[in-house]
């Protein structure tokens, strides 16, 4: 009980006058009590999330769990920061296409930040899908294209086994190799001729 007395972090008062919340504070509080000196801050050893408490109140948080040195936990702060934070990765596009810098760092889950965009940066996110629709109908059209040549250049490849490296701008059915039947056939008779 002794470590109440003074071993605590002293926290500035939240105010005087009419301002107080004291909902969450014992009635028999006067204005008079909510002096500087009255307010301390305690953590959540677990989380390490700091609250301000009343002084008159710390006995019974110290019974719930709480403590007063700062824990070496430090408090979660989130993983996700707004699309729009100044060191997101597409910043340099957003300024040149005039979005806003949003500083808000400290999202705690993917759908929360779907959440806040779609909240705070209707407009903005509207661009960012649109850009971002574009940008995968142009790599599809990319991928299209690239799978088709490849398919070109199998077929073009399949017409000469062993061939090398090099693919050449003629069509698999050149006619050469009929031709030389033809012309081969000519000089044994005429009987081809029509067939
Ligand atoms: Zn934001």
């Amino acid at each position: 009980m002794a470590a109440i007395n003074e071993d605590f972090e002293k926290a500035p008062s939240p105010g005087v006058g009419g301002e107080i919340d004291t909902s969450g504070l014992s009635l028999s509080l006067s204005v008079e009590d909510l002096t500087e000196h009255q307010w301390v801050y305690v953590y959540d050893p677990k989380t390490g999330d700091r609250s301000l408490a009343n002084k008159s109140m710390l006995k019974a948080l110290l019974k719930h769990g709480f403590v007063t040195k700062k824990p070496l936990v430090e408090p979660f702060k989130g993983r996700f920061m707004c699309f729009l934070h100044k060191d997101g990765s597409f910043r340099a596009h957003y300024d040149a296409i005039g979005l806003p810098v949003c500083n808000k760092a400290n999202i705690p889950s993917l759908y929360q930040l779907n959440l806040h965009m779609s909240r705070k940066h209707k407009m903005e996110l509207a661009t960012i899908e649109t850009e971002k629709k574009e940008l995968e109908d142009k790599k599809k059209e990319e991928r299209d294209t690239i799978l088709q040549e490849a398919l070109l250049n199998s077929v073009r490849a399949s017409g000469r086994p062993g061939g090398g490296g090099e693919v050449k701008e003629t069509p698999p059915q050149a006619p050469a190799p009929a031709a030389a039947v033809i012309s081969h056939r000519g000089k044994r008779g005429r009987k081809t001729k029509n067939g």
